[in-house]
């Protein structure tokens, strides 16, 4: 492919320069095995190191010696007297199953054609390489990575949320104008809408096609959050407005990290939510830092971060993003205002204990809470994780008023879809070989049966 427009005008930042070399090196001969990623993660020892062995039964479990795969296929013993580890003879069987998955992630990623093939998965980071979109610093606009904090979620959105204004289409996307999924829409400079209503099919190539995007444009990697935030709204059975009665729809958005990056690309929900009003709420621990440091007339000082609102023709959707800034996390019990669905993005809800409260919350009063997730072995963790966690709230605070909570906790299986509108790109391995894309599942921790039949704001009404 060649590389045109502002593109072409970039270096990409030092650590990136290996991973495009390794692309051109692929490019030059298909054969070439990329040297990325650069190191892996024993499963048992969690020791980074550089030739991976795998489990010969599951192909998915990464080793780094005889010795580890050996020591970890039966229950261990944790260091320290920590109780006992499972062994990998116990999940071998499930992971070999989600191994199979990797064949619907390849097909999305086949609709795009400039996703970058990894031996046999196609690879995110060296995709973003190969189009000079992968490096730090502000001539990479909405695709930045924060420097020297890719791993500290906290810090994700301050140096963005410290400016005075947003970047523009043209500074966020660093795209060639014709690539751009452009909000602010002008006829005369080929900028144009949709020519109607949400109409696609749920694939990558019809929302292009409805869009507008020609193929070659790889909005679609950071287009995967506001559709995640459609695609579980959508799942929770929240519908749009008509002509002649809008609706308006309280979103509390919840565990915000990288998304703080790039928030004018949630202006696209307006687009997709026709005679909406849509308030979207943020929170998480990188909301209230920014916020906490703010200086005045920043972004992070506003009480309105973003607003948008869609063209007429299209619905005239609109869509508000505020901060909630008094505390890191969401405390149901401290913001008593109820909300019509808790959303999170690639969550991990039973791997941190701020989750748990949002969880017995969301069951207690019935509100709708969707999250996404990488892999699809963490949401069969939250079918195992969520009963003990209930479990626990029921020892808590005795049994009176709990039977939603004892019903939630009889469930089993909750509902999970894969999809469609996922990074097309996707992780690359650490320590299993296991698909894993940025909001690949949608997991409904509640689906809020009772609250699909209210009004949005609250009050009862016959549809
Ligand atoms: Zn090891
Ligand atoms: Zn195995």
């Amino acid at each position: 492919m060649t590389v045109h427009g502002p593109r072409s005008e970039r270096l990409a930042a030092s650590a990136d320069h290996y991973l495009y070399n390794e692309w051109l090196n692929l490019q030059k001969d298909p054969s070439y095995k990329p040297k990325w990623p650069t190191s892996y993660t024993c499963f048992h020892c969690g020791r980074q190191f550089e030739k991976p062995l795998r489990c010969s039964a599951c192909k998915s479990a990464i080793y780094c010696s005889k010795q580890c795969a050996k020591e970890d296929w039966k229950p261990y013993a944790a260091a320290g007297g920590g109780g006992m580890y499972e062994g990998h003879k116990d999940n071998c069987a499930a992971m070999k199953e989600q191994m199979n998955r990797l064949d619907d992630f390849n097909r999305i990623s086949e609709q795009l054609p400039w996703v970058v093939k990894n031996g046999n998965y196609y690879d995110a980071a060296l995709t973003l390489a190969s189009l000079k979109l992968r490096g730090t610093g502000s001539s990479y606009g909405w695709w930045a990575i924060p420097p020297g904090s890719a791993f500290a979620a906290q810090t994700y959105g301050q140096a963005y949320l410290q400016r005075t204004n947003h970047w523009n289409e043209l500074e966020g996307w660093k795209l060639p104008e014709k690539e751009i999924p452009w909000l602010t829409f002008d006829e005369s400079k080929g900028r144009n809408p949709p020519k109607s209503l949400p109409d696609f099919e749920d694939s990558w190539t019809s929302y292009y096609q409805w869009r507008g995007l020609p193929l070659s444009s790889p909005a679609a990697l950071l287009l995967h959050w506001p559709l995640a935030v459609y695609r579980m709204l959508r799942e929770l059975g929240i519908t749009v407005g008509s002509a002649d009665k809008r609706r308006s729809l309280k979103i509390f958005l919840l565990g915000l990290e990288k998304e703080l990056e790039h928030i004018p690309i949630f202006g696209e929900l307006a687009l997709l939510f026709p005679y909406c009003d849509l308030q979207v709420v943020l929170f998480g621990a990188s909301v209230f830092n920014a916020s906490k440091n703010a200086r005045k007339g920043t972004l992070a000082a506003k009480g309105v971060l973003y607003e948008y609102e869609a063209p007429k023709t299209l619905g005239g959707g609109t869509i508000k993003i505020t901060m909630h800034t008094k505390s890191p996390y969401y405390d149901p019990a401290q913001y008593k205002e109820r909300p019509d669905a808790l959303i999170a993005l690639n969550a991990g809800v039973t791997t941190y204990p701020e989750w748990f409260p949002v969880i017995i919350h969301s069951i207690k009063e019935d509100v709708p809470f969707a999250v996404t997730d990488y892999v699809d072995a963490s949401l069969d963790e939250c079918d195992r994780g969520i009963p003990g966690i209930i479990s626990q709230e029921l020892m808590r605070s005795g049994s009176r008023g709990s039977m939603p909570l004892m019903t939630a906790m009889m469930q089993g299986k909750r509902k999970k879809v894969m999809n469609e509108f996922m990074c097309p790109a996707a992780k690359a391995p650490a320590a299993n070989y296991l698909p894993s894309g940025s909001n690949a599942w949608v997991y409904i921790v509640n689906a809020g049966a009772a609250s699909q039949d209210q009004n949005l704001n609250g009050v009862l009404e016959v549809d």
